[in-house]
């Protein structure tokens, strides 16, 4: 407590600004950089030969990311983005020996190049994601990496300012990380004190948030069902989003 405060344009303003919204503050403030980042690229950089180089050396975006494109009705630069997507594609066909396996998805060491710059500035013991995933072709998408490194980012905040009375009123009113932020946080900081404030809080609200799942199931039963529904009433939407983030964030 009692550390100096930070100048505005600061991480923790963004955090303190996500806190105001229930859920993940992690989850609300990279699905808002993600957003930021497809516009920008769409509305502004698509006729940056960079850009396109790397959605195309990677063949696109991942599923969520180029859906949220569609959302966007990103029409013009999806059709140009995606129109040399598909030329890739079919240069990658063309060259290939006839009788040789036709691997799209093989950007690995790319992948891993960025991911362990990423991780090794958060002192991970190993990037995740090794091997290859056909749950995931999109492994290398330029989306997840912008993704990837807000969230190291903002965790950095919540990890530095945890024991902070101001920041932690407003991290409680959120209902705290979802469980994928909680241990990307808890498995990559440094600060291991940290880490354990985190953890302390984490369980408070965990806890928490079972005692209202088992009051909105104990509301389920027949013998209960004249009993009005209080805040409990959306528990169990909140554990959907404590478990996976928010939607589209994965
Ligand atoms: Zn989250
Ligand atoms: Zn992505």
């Amino acid at each position: 407590m009692g550390a100096p405060r930070p100048s505005r344009h600061n991480p923790y303003f963004d955090l303190l600004d996500a806190c105001k919204q229930r859920g993940c503050p992690i989850c609300t403030l990279v699905l808002g950089v993600v957003r930021h980042y497809l516009e920008a690229i769409v509305y502004e950089c698509v006729n940056d030969p960079p850009t396109r180089i790397a959605v195309v050396a990677s063949h696109g975006y991942c599923n969520d990311h180029t859906w949220q494109l569609h959302e966007m009705r990103a029409s013009l630069g999806a059709a140009i983005m995606y129109r040399d997507v598909l030329r890739g594609v079919m240069n990658s066909i063309a060259v290939r020996s006839a009788g040789s396996r036709l691997s799209l998805f093989a950007p690995r060491k790319y992948y891993l190049g960025v991911l362990s710059r990423l991780t090794s500035f958060v002192n991970s013991a190993e990037p995740p994601g090794i091997g290859r995933s056909l749950a995931d072709p999109h492994a290398a998408c330029p989306a997840c990496q912008v993704r990837e490194r807000s969230e190291l980012g903002y965790l950095g905040a919540v990890l530095e300012h945890i024991d902070e009375m101001e920041f932690l009123e407003a991290f409680r009113g959120t209902g705290g990380l979802c469980i994928v932020h909680l241990d990307q946080a808890a498995s990559t900081a440094r600060d291991i004190a940290a880490v354990d404030r985190l953890l302390a809080v984490q369980v408070e609200l965990l806890q928490s948030l079972d005692a209202e799942l088992s009051e909105f199931l104990r509301k389920q039963d027949y013998r209960f069902r004249a009993e009005d529904i209080g805040h409990e009433g959306d528990s169990w939407i909140r554990a959907l989003a404590m478990v996976a983030g928010k939607r589209g964030v994965r």
